[in-house]
């Protein structure tokens, strides 16, 4: 470690000011922390921005749901709302991390957490998104566990959040506040894709504090569930996910939300599955022939080819469990 100052926010106004002066935001502090220690970052000033009043989960004017930036992801799993609304949110994190770290981790800071690709996280090794020009040492060297949609020749990096694979897929917006005021921006624009500067990677400006996501409301009854395939059962990032939701009205879907995690360097929404199911007949032969487009345009790399295959049936297996079959 190496020394860095700490100041504690007590409200809004002070965190905004110092986040201006280039002071880092830490919420629950369980990647940060880490990545300050493996001296990948090395922030001169952290912002302890715990005790702001944003950790309430409430219903929005237009009766869809705002998670507080500070709701630890254990709370925002239990919450009752939550649960009973949008059980897709519930499952992403409950499938995350572990307990002890789901009681510590925020909701800003799991939007916010960075790759998990360990190239970024080992500092001898050439990476574009941790030292911008210097390489990219997964393209090259193992890459099983990386991005098969979104890459670029500068990063292969996947995005590692679950609940951001449930939040594309329900088309969330994220709150920000900054030194000039408060804004609001679809989840799809808020993580962006490498390109030639990997290492930006959300769209915040300077000093920006994420509030809150907010999640559309939806039309009812929605069936809705998240689906994690990994090398083990517990306490490790998905290879592929599927957070799905459908709405089915008159024996027609209605509305279908799909994106999938693992495999994008963001989370990815799979339109041309949805376009896929809208307007038809819930059916096992329906979820097959979605689900096949669910790969469209991957460019799978030397040891992930496995993931193209693999995408589509979690996609298909994940249809068939939220929308039941004849
Ligand atoms: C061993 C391990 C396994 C894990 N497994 C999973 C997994 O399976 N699935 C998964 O989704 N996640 C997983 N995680 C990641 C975990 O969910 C994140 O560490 C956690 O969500 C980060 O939240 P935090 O509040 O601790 O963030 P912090 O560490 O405090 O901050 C993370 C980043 O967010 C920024 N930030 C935090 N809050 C705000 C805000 N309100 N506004 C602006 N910036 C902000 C910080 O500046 C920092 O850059 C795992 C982590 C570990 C260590
Ligand atoms: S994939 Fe991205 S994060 Fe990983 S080494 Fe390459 S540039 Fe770095």
């Amino acid at each position: 470690m190496y020394p860095f100052t700490l100041t504690k926010a007590s409200d809004t106004a002070e965190a905004l000011n110092a986040g201006r002066r280039g002071g880092r935001y830490i919420a629950g502090g369980t990647t940060l922390v880490d990545l300050m220690r493996e001296t990948v970052e090395r922030p001169e000033t952290l912002v302890d921005i715990s005790a702001l009043p944003l950790r309430e989960v409430t219903v929005t004017e237009r009766g869809g749901l705002r998670i507080g930036a500070l709701v630890r992801m254990a709370e925002a799993a239990a919450h009752a709302k939550v649960r009973t609304t949008y059980p897709v949110i519930s499952e992403a994190l409950e499938l995350s991390a572990s307990a002890q770290l789901r009681n510590m981790a925020t909701i800003g800071g799991n939007i916010m957490q960075r790759t998990r690709c360990t190239y970024f996280r080992d500092v001898t090794a050439a990476c574009n998104k941790r030292e911008p020009g210097s390489g990219c040492a997964a393209r090259g060297g193992f890459n099983r566990t990386h991005a098969i949609l979104g890459t670029s020749e500068s990063c292969v990096a996947t995005h590692p959040s679950d609940v951001a694979v449930a939040f594309a897929a329900l088309e969330a917006t994220v709150r920000l506040l900054g030194p000039d005021g408060a804004r609001s921006i679809p989840f799809a624009d808020f993580l962006l894709r490498p390109g030639s500067t990997p290492n930006r990677e959300q769209a915040l400006r300077k000093g920006e504090l994420i509030t809150a996501v907010e999640i559309p409301a939806l039309p009812r009854p929605l069936k809705s569930g998240y689906l994690k395939v990994r090398d083990r059962q517990s306490y490790e990032f998905a290879l592929t996910s599927a957070a799905v939701a459908l709405h089915v009205h008159g024996g027609v879907i209605r509305e279908a939300k799909v994106a999938a995690g693992g495999v994008g360097t963001v989370p990815w929404k799979l339109p041309a599955v949805e376009n896929h199911l809208i307007g038809e007949r819930p059916s096992r032969a329906l979820w097959a022939e979605a689900a096949k487009h669910a790969a469209d345009g991957a460019r799978p790399l030397e040891h992930n080819r496995f993931k193209a295959e693999l995408l589509k049936r979690t996609v298909e297996r994940q249809l068939r469990i939220v929308g039941g079959t004849k």
